[in-house]
């Protein structure tokens, strides 16, 4: 009897914890700092969890040009479309919006002057930050960190 209730406690509990249950879209996706660490290539691990930023124009994705998705490194949700990138001559991939409902924003006081940090909306992964000089129609400039992203060409979202 004992061994019985074990085995189904076990059960319930890889259900709960499998694939298809941190997928889902209202859901957070966490893991322990170690976890992420060994999930994530050494440079998108120090961004998405540590708030690194990457060198400037060191990133394929800045002149990326082609049309398609860019998702969150970390747990693939994607947070911007083809259509709302722009060369911003930053060195970074930069946006002028993202997905809707991709990503969130706080401030961060890192600096002596207070910038507005973005993460993802669903692994809480940093991205970068956002500033407001850029182009229309929103004014917006997103200074993404290339290393938090995951492009893929084909359909712009
Ligand atoms: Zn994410």
């Amino acid at each position: 009897m004992m061994k019985r209730s074990t085995v189904l406690t076990a059960l319930v509990g890889f259900v709960l914890a499998g694939p298809a249950a941190a997928r889902a879209a209202s859901a957070l996706v966490t893991h322990s700092d170690e976890e992420w660490r060994k999930l994530l290539p050494p440079e998108s691990y120090a961004v998405l969890r540590h708030e690194s930023t990457e060198r400037a124009f060191s990133s394929p994705l800045d002149d990326e040009k082609r049309t398609g998705t860019y998702s969150c490194a970390g747990c693939d949700l994607p947070l911007f479309s083809s259509k709302t990138k722009y060369d911003s001559g930053s060195g970074w991939p930069s946006f002028y919006a993202p997905l809707p409902n991709a990503v969130a924003t706080k401030t961060d006081n890192a600096m002596f002057m207070p910038r507005t940090e973005v993460h993802c909306r669903r692994c809480l992964g940093h991205l970068g930050h956002v500033f407001d000089d850029g182009p229309k129609p929103t004014g917006l400039r997103y200074c993404m960190n290339g290393v938090a992203l995951r492009f893929r060409p084909g359909h712009a979202a």
